[in-house]
């Protein structure tokens, strides 16, 4: 099974090119998706979660109280390490089970964090969904309303983008409008189908 990680920084377009794919019929597991799944209300994680941090990390509804969780594991980073190691390896079980799902001649994997963890040995190849910093922010801010000290202050604990483009196979610059990324998304999706053959 031929799997295509893609990834890039906030705000980049990954989710406006992976929905292109899916379009095209090819499975696309997200893991962010992946990553709330597994804390889930009831899922073992949160036992867990709540036996190290305390039961405050649960909110009533029997969900995780992702603020105070996000609070704690900026501050500490010995508490991020630990939830990572807690959280990494069951996301990665949570991925592999959708890639194994895929009926697809080929799969997209998309991730933020695909090149920062251990997804990337997932994909056969990478792709990169690029964007000037100045059209990221101002794309991010207009979707999520947030002020562009904030946005940029995301952009920079974020990797480089030149540390990024170092590790893609495929590259797709995302500096036009959406039609364009279509475009670019289909010609790369022709590509995919060819190695999806011989691989
Ligand atoms: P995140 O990492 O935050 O989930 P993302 O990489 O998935 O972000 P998208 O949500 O796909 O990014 O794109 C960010 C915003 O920019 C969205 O509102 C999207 O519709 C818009 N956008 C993406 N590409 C283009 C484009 N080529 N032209 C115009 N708007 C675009």
């Amino acid at each position: 099974m031929l799997v295509i990680g893609l990834t890039g920084g906030i705000g980049s377009g990954k989710t406006a090119a992976s929905d292109h794919f899916e379009k095209l019929g090819i499975t696309v597991v997200d893991a962010d998706v992946a990553s709330r799944t597994v804390v889930e209300p009831g899922k073992p994680a949160l036992q867990k979660i709540a036996e190290h941090f305390g039961p405050d990390m649960i909110l009533e509804d029997g969900g995780l109280n992702r603020a105070m969780m996000r609070t704690r594991v900026f501050a500490t980073e010995e508490d991020r390490l630990w939830l990572e190691s807690l959280l990494h390896p069951l996301i990665a079980e949570e991925i592999i089970g959708g890639l194994q799902n895929s009926q697809s001649p080929y799969s997209i994997l998309v991730s933020p964090l695909l090149l920062e963890t251990s997804q990337a040995t997932l994909a056969a190849r990478i792709l990169v969904i690029d964007v000037p910093v100045d059209l990221q922010v101002e794309r991010t801010m207009t979707r999520d309303n947030n002020s562009e000290e904030q946005v940029r202050a995301i952009v920079a604990a974020q990797s480089d983008r030149q540390q990024r483009l170092e590790k893609a196979d495929d590259v797709i610059v995302n500096d036009r409008d959406l039609i364009h990324l279509h475009q670019e998304v289909e010609k790369l999706h022709q590509n995919y189908l060819k190695l999806a053959e011989i691989s």
